[in-house]
Order: structure tokens, then C-alpha cells, then sequence
């Protein structure tokens, strides 16, 4: 298989992202590449795809149990056998995982920086062909970077040791210039291709809002969001405690994530939020790096984060799919205390002289001062972040409080939505059907969120007999992409985004169930409605085909003429379709 073939059969996709080709060739030529790129873009099949095209195993130096443990449920899902090594496993799984990694079971092995010092992997590394090294989330390896992990020290040494050095991609979404030279040097990359595919994330919608009361305005948002997942960044442990304890009273569906909590709740909250067991996850920062979930439809963020390079990289958890999704920072000058505080009385890194402690300390506060300035500004909130982070951007994006006004006109949205509250039903599902838009937001056409809601619930039984979260089954975009495109066939399933060779066979069969059951009933309807003023309805065959005439962009016309009708009873059956009005 070349590499399209490759990303098509394993992962479903036509073509690849801007950068992505460049890492993929330069890994595949043997050569070091580093990808600078914002979450989401897709950094891993930038070293995943090289990964299936060779022989020998790839490994992959991951800071977080849980984002190794999401990646590699992901390729497994797509087929492909993958593993991780870290300190989540017993010693006999360890030795067990290293065994089979020896007997070339894996294609792709996620390793912690810490275990690259050991007997045991190094003798394993020293003995197997690796294909590439690639270093995720390569920032860390920084002391300028927001998660500096001194563990990440260890891999250039390791990589010099080895018989054979493979060629090692380094990947991170957020780098200023001192990071990415840091990165270069103390990974002592060789001449790495480089890519960076800019900051933009066309798909995030930006508001920032000043209420008089945080928690009304924060949930007359929730009231609006139906069953979509979301996460509140609280600056505090006490702020999570708090809002997640009076969201719960009020009937919402909210988990909490703080350092505080024990190892165990941690982890189980983490999961209720990844398998869509609960909605909204009220959360401090320490809800991190390790949240690959890719249908998280917002991120509000309860207080002012400390800079904007935090706010970005926690806000960019929106949305990975690329389907739409709101960032939304409600702020009040209460929070410059709050961050004033925090920044005085943040421990020192006992590694840095007092000098450089100084310097980080003056930082602190400059990237304070950008964050105030983002919550203040009026003009375009896209180009500010851009520019921040610097690049050039257009002055009005469109798409953010600043270029159109509030979504959330959230006092008349909390008045609406106490009036409906009495009337709404308990069941959860009709909630999201019933649920409440502000006038500016694009409501859903009527048939197609009941069959959006129809293929969740279908997701999420597939999720539950696979035993995976319900995002690796397949994102939020590959359910928009089948309302669109309603495949009935297993062809016409390979068409839509994201569905490739592999998720097809396994899932596909429950996906087009419910379709084409969703479809009879329709059309059933649609004859006994017989409104068309005497024209005969479509039978099923004949609106499947026209769906695929439609979306090839075949004039009406012609589509008549092919299917023998009238234009007028195919602009009537396309109407029914939800594809024109
Ligand atoms: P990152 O690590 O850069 O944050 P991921 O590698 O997790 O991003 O990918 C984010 C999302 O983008 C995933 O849902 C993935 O399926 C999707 N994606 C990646 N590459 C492509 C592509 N070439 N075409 C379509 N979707 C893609
Ligand atoms: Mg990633």
C-alpha cells in the first residue's frame, strides 16, 4: 500500500492535512522532522502512517498514561496492533507486552520517557528493528514550555545509544520560538524538515463574555447544549468543587477533575466524560494533555486562565473533529487577583537559578497581561490570538463575539429556558431534540437531528459492546457526514469521512441499519402524506440514487430525464430530503 492507500484502508480519510505529507515523506526517507501544529490538525498519523509502511516497530515517547492509552485504543480500533508500556501495567504485563513486542506483535508501541532507561526495554530496543522514533507532544521537553517533564531529557541519549539510529519525528501544538530551538537541540534533531501549519482553527467559534453572575450565565449556556459533551475550566479546586456540586443539584449531567481527588476518582471521572456517560466535565487544568476526546462541542472557561498560550492549548480541546464548536471565557476583574495570586505564590522549579526563577517570574506576568488584554479586547478575538502567537490574520473573522456580537444573549436565554424548564421532559433524548437555540445559532433541520440522535445512540451501543469510548467508534463528523450522505450500501458507507476499510467491516453493518430503517419509515410517511398534489413519491431506490446524483452535483434536470419524472417531483423529493428548501 502507498500512503494514501494507507490512510484510507487504516483511517478513512481521501487526502492528507496541510503538513502532514512533509512528515510522513521526511520519516519515511529516514530523515528527523519536527511538526508544529494545533491540536487537531493531526499530528499522529504524521508518524503513524510511516509507521504501517515499514517494517519494524515504531515507538512512540508519550508523557500521559491516559493519552497512550486513548491512542492506542484508536489503532486498535482501526485495526492496527498496537501497544503501550508505562507504569499502569504490572511487572508480569510488562514482561508479557516486551515479550510479544520481541515476537514483532506490534506495528506501533507508546512508551513513557521513564521506562527508556530500564534493563529490560533498553535490552529489547538494542534487539529489534526500529522503523522511527516519534516524540509526542515534544514541548515537554522544554523548561520555557507550559509542561516541562524532565524525563523527556532522557530520549536524545537513548536514541544515540541505539545500534541503529532511526529517524525520530518530534510533534507539539505549541512552541514559541525558544521552545522549538530547545526542542532541536535537546533532542538533537539532525537537520529535521520542519513543518508548521499556523494556529488557525477555522472550526472554533471565539466569545468572551463579562457577567454580572458567572454561574447564571454559565448555565443558561449548559441549558442550550442539549446531550453534546463540554468541558468548564474552573481556575480553582474549591471553584470545580463548587459549580459542579450545583450543577449536579439542578439536574445537569457533570463530572469534576481536580489534583485533589484520589488516583481512582480521577480516573473513573475521566472515563465517565470519555464514554459520554456524562455531559459536562467541571474541571481545573489538571484536566490536560491527556484528552484526545474528539467531540467535545465546547470549552467554557469559569475564570481568566493565566496566559493565553494556556488558554489556547486548553480552549483547542474543542472540537478536534474539526466539526464546529464553541470556546467561550466568561471573565470578571475578580480573576486578575485570582491570577495575581497564583503567579506569587506558584512553586519554584527548585532547577532553575534565582536569576532565571526571576525571568520565568516576569514572563508570568507578561502573558498575564496578554490574557487581560484578550478578555478586554473588542475588536476581532481570532486575529488576537493569531497575532499573538504570530502570525497574520485578516481583522474580522466572523466567526467570534468580537465581529458579531454575543451568541449568548444569556439573560433572555435564562428567561426562555426557566419558562420551557416546567414542560421539559426527564428523558434525556428528548431534551436534545427539544433543545433550546439562541436565535443567532443555526438550528438543526428537523429530520436530520432525529437521525444525528439516532446514530449517537447507535454509536454508543457499539462503544459499549466494544468496550471503547463512543468518539472511537467514529467522531461527531462521520455521523454529520452519514445525515448528509445517508449511505444505504456498504460502497456508499466507504464514502463518508472517516469510515475506513476496517471501521466499515466492524461497525458498519449497525450504522446502516438504523439508516435505512430511519429512511422506510420516511418514506412511508411521506406516501401516506401523498401532499404533492397527485405526483407519485419516490420509492426508496429511486431517492437513494438521486441523493447520490444530488451530492455529485448533477443539475435537476437531469436527474428528472435519468429517473423519468418531473423536475417538479424531484425538486419536491429533494425538499423532503432536507437537501434544498
Ligand atoms: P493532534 O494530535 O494534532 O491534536 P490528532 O492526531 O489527534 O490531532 O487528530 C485529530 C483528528 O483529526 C482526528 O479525529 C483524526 O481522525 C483527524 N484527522 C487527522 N488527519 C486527517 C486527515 N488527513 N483527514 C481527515 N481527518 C484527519
Ligand atoms: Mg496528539
Amino acid at each position: 500500500m502507498n500512503k494514501l492507500e494507507t490512510l484510507r484502508h487504516y483511517f478513512g480519510h481521501d487526502s492528507f492535512r496541510p503538513g502532514q505529507e512533509r512528515m510522513v515523506d521526511a520519516l519515511l526517507s529516514g530523515r528527523d522532522c519536527l511538526g508544529v501544529m494545533p491540536t487537531g490538525a493531526g499530528k499522529s498519523l504524521c508518524y503513524q502512517i510511516p509507521a504501517l509502511m515499514q517494517s519494524g516497530v515504531a515507538l512512540v515517547v508519550s508523557p500521559l498514561i491516559s493519552l497512550m492509552k486513548d491512542q492506542v485504543a484508536a489503532l486498535k480500533s482501526a485495526g492496527v496492533p498496537a501497544a503501550y508500556l508505562n507504569s499502569s501495567l504490572t511487572p508480569r504485563q510488562m514482561d508479557l507486552a516486551m515479550e510479544r513486542a520481541r515476537m514483532g506483535a506490534y506495528r506501533i508501541i507508546y512508551v513513557a520517557p521513564e521506562r527508556l532507561d530500564t534493563a529490560a526495554f533498553r535490552s529489547f530496543a538494542m534487539n529489534t528493528k526500529l522503523s522511527l522514533i516519534a516524540v509526542d507532544e515534544a514541548h515537554c521537553v522544554s523548561q520555557w514550555g507550559q509542561d516541562f517533564r524532565p524525563d523527556y531529557r532522557r530520549i536524545a541519549d537513548f536514541v544515540d545509544s541505539l545500534p541503529q539510529r532511526p529517524p525520530v519525528g518530534a510533534f507539539t501544538a505549541t512552541a514559541t520560538d525558544r521552545v522549538r530551538e530547545d526542542i532541536v537541540k535537546l533532542l538533537r534533531l539532525r537537520q529535521p524538515a520542519f513543518a508548521s501549519t499556523g494556529f488557525d482553527r477555522p472550526n472554533l467559534y471565539f466569545e468572551v463574555i463579562r457577567p454580572e453572575s458567572r454561574y447564571d450565565a454559565l448555565r443558561a449556556i449548559l441549558r442550550l447544549k442539549g446531550l453534546d459533551s463540554g468541558i468548564v475550566y474552573c481556575a480553582t479546586r474549591k471553584n470545580v468543587e463548587e459549580v459542579c456540586a450545583k450543577l449536579q443539584a439542578e439536574g445537569f449531567s457533570a463530572g469534576r477533575y481536580h489534583a485533589g481527588l484520589s488516583d481512582e476518582e480521577r480516573r473513573s471521572s475521566q472515563e465517565d466524560f470519555q464514554y459520554d456517560r456524562v455531559q459536562v466535565m467541571v474541571a481545573t487544568n489538571a484536566f490536560g494533555m491527556g484528552i484526545d476526546k474528539s467531540n467535545v462541542r465546547y470549552v467554557i472557561h469559569y475564570n481568566m486562565p493565566r496566559s493565553m498560550e494556556a488558554y489556547y492549548q486548553e480552549a483547542g480541546r474543542a472540537g478536534r473533529d474539526g466539526e464546529k464548536a464553541e470556546c467561550i471565557l466568561l471573565y470578571s476583574k475578580q480573576d486578575i487577583i485570582t491570577a495575581r495570586w497564583m503567579i506569587e505564590n506558584s512553586e519554584p522549579n527548585p532547577d532553575l537559578t534565582p536569576a532565571e526563577q526571576q525571568a520565568v517570574k516576569r514572563q508570568d506576568y507578561q502573558r498575564m497581561n496578554a490574557m487581560i488584554d484578550y478578555c478586554g479586547e473588542t475588536g476581532c478575538l481570532r486575529q488576537y490570538v493569531l497575532t499573538y502567537f504570530g502570525e497574520d490574520a485578516p481583522d474580522r473573522c466572523g466567526d467570534c463575539s468580537g465581529c458579531c456580537g454575543s451568541r449568548y444573549d444569556y439573560a433572555e436565554a435564562a428567561k426562555r429556558t426557566k419558562r420551557r424548564r416546567i414542560v421539559l421532559p426527564d428523558d434525556p433524548s428528548d431534551m436534545a431534540s427539544d433543545r433550546l437555540q439562541p436565535t443567532k445559532l443555526k438550528l438543526p433541520k428537523p429530520g436530520e437531528s432525529g437521525l444525528f440522535e439516532q446514530l449517537r445512540a447507535c454509536r454508543m451501543q457499539l462503544a459499549k459492546l466494544h468496550h471503547v469510548p463512543p468518539y472511537l467508534i467514529c467522531d461527531d463528523k462521520t455521523l454529520n457526514d452519514m445525515v448528509r450522505r445517508r449511505p444505504m450500501t456498504a460502497e456508499g458507507l466507504m464514502t463518508v469521512h472517516g469510515m475506513g476499510a476496517v471501521k466499515a467491516g466492524k461497525y458498519g453493518a449497525a450504522f446502516l441499519r438504523v439508516i435505512r430503517e430511519y429512511e422506510g419509515t420516511r418514506t412511508t410517511v411521506t406516501v401516506n402524506q401523498g401532499s404533492e398534489g397527485g405526483a407519485k413519491p419516490l420509492t426508496l431506490k429511486e431517492r437513494n440514487e438521486l441523493r447520490q446524483a444530488y451530492l455529485s452535483g448533477v443539475p435537476i434536470a437531469r436527474m428528472a430525464k435519468n429517473l423519468g419524472r418531473t423536475e417538479a417531483e424531484v425538486r419536491a423529493a429533494l425538499r423532503r430530503m432536507d437537501l434544498i428548501v
